[in-house]
């Protein structure tokens, strides 16, 4: 039993039995065994969607082989546990890239299907699942299942599935052609929420990249919209310099003086890099991949990610609403990221991705504090018709989720009743 947190957010330091899997064939034995079991990735969900107190994590970190790649097409197939960053490094010297890439290069294939990630060029290349040709999945009961029609039911229910249909082996993926490892990318300066929707809603389709960092320890705030796309140009390839935050002190070093102090020389740092640069795909992509273990400067007690997102017809006014109760609260926050999703909705049945914009937002663990505080947010969220992302999530409501996810009474028809996480148990029931 292992008590550590595995946990992006350190919120949870349940003990787990942690069963490790060398090779894909052993997957229907192990699930064969007696005891309620969940999929592991990389542990880079902040909430409890990979989490399974007291009973048994199948970790995944070893089902790491590329099975086959074909040069021409760009189609791989690969076992659930390589890592996302694997890919990158291997297919860009190739020319290609994976089409979908959530902030850290820290995942697994098999979480970033069963989050049904989504990266930062959404209007371009929708979701993750939208690129998964076929799925080898393995069910309790020994079947092992080889799905190849991405509109089957059992499919959908596994993209965004939470792990809960069960145990992806191996998936075949249609990666993106790329004409190098480098980037063009420019920052254009805002001041007011306005001024982000007109920035995010002139989609150019020569940017597919866009994403935007908020002050959001003021109201209005100012932000820094980024856009990026691919560019034939290359320079020198930036050394890896990996920093690491090497423990967790015992309160977070994120509180009110810290955040008044980052927040502007952020924004003053990056808006002097306004004009279009070059940069390496890794530091555009993956910034916060920059320092390792970042996460432990929230201390002992970690911290929350809020991540919505609300649809457009009440997009303005709900973020203008969870921006101005955060700024109220007194509680910003370092991260505060904002996008707007194109029109592909997505193929999972609980897939988080879809027309609207997403806010997200990281908070220390302040227990009850806290937890107000979300109560406010989500009620701005269940008035827009919005939804909170479930790989982030450790305490949305029930009934906000039922709403928020309306395809979930269909998706419990697939769901593998051996398969089990705090996630699952908290909102549905089992
Ligand atoms: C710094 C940072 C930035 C991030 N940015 C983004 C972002 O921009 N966009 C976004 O969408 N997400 C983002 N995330 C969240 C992250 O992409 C997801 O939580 C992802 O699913 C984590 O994958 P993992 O391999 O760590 O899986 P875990 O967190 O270990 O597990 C996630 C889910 O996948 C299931 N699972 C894992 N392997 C398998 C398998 N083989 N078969 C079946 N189920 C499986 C687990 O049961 C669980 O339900 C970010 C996370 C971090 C830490």
């Amino acid at each position: 039993m292992i008590s550590a947190s595995l946990c992006w957010g350190g919120l949870s330091h349940d003990p787990h039995e942690l069963e490790y899997v060398w090779q894909r064939d052993l997957l229907p034995h192990v699930l064969a065994e007696p005891g309620k079991i969940i999929a592991h990735g990389a542990g880079r969900s902040y909430g409890d969607v990979a989490l399974n107190p007291g009973g048994r994590l199948l970790m995944t970190e070893r089902l790491d082989q590329f099975i086959s790649f074909d040069a021409i097409s760009g189609i791989l197939e690969c076992e659930s546990g390589v890592l996302l960053g694997t890919i990158q490094r291997l297919m860009i010297v190739r020319g290609w890239m994976l089409p979908v890439s959530p902030g850290t290069q820290w995942v697994t294939v098999g979480g970033a299907i069963a989050n049904d990630v989504h990266g930062k060029n959404h209007d371009d290349a929708g979701s993750f699942g939208h690129h998964v040709l076929s799925l080898r999945l393995v069910r309790t009961d020994g079947q092992l299942l080889n799905l190849v029609d991405p509109d089957a039911p059992l499919f959908r229910a596994t993209l965004g599935g939470l792990g809960l249909t069960g145990m992806i082996q191996s998936a075949r993926l249609k990666l993106m052609r790329v004409p190098g490892a480098w980037m063009e990318q420019e920052i254009q300066p805002f001041h007011h929420v306005d001024d982000y929707f007109q920035l995010a809603h002139q989609h150019d389709p020569q940017w597919p990249y866009t994403v935007a960092w908020l002050d959001c320890t003021r109201y209005p705030p100012r932000g820094l919209f980024m856009r990026g796309k691919h560019s034939p140009l290359a320079d020198q390839i930036p050394k890896e310099k990996h920093r690491r935050m090497p423990w967790s002190p015992p309160f977070s070093l994120v509180n009110r003086l810290s955040l008044h102090l980052f927040n502007p020389l952020y924004y003053h740092t990056n808006r002097l890099k306004a004009s279009p640069r070059l940069v390496h795909y890794q530091p555009f992509l993956y910034p916060l991949d920059h320092i390792q273990n970042w996460n432990r400067m929230y201390g002992r007690k970690g911290f929350y990610q809020y991540q919505c997102l609300v649809p457009p017809h009440s997009e303005r006014e709900a973020v203008k609403a969870l921006l101005q109760t955060i700024v109220r609260s007194g509680r910003g926050s370092f991260l505060a990221v904002l996008k707007t999703f194109g029109q592909r909705t997505s193929p999972g049945m609980l897939s988080f991705a879809r027309p609207g914009t997403t806010l997200a937002l990281d908070f220390p663990n302040e227990s009850m504090q806290t937890e107000r505080l979300f109560q406010r947010l989500d009620r701005i969220i269940q008035e827009a018709g919005g939804c909170i992302y479930m790989a982030k999530d450790a305490r949305m409501p029930v009934a906000l989720f039922r709403t928020g996810y309306p395809d979930w009474e269909r998706f419990l028809d697939y769901r593998d009743p051996g398969l089990s996480s705090a996630l699952s148990r908290r909102l549905l029931g089992c």
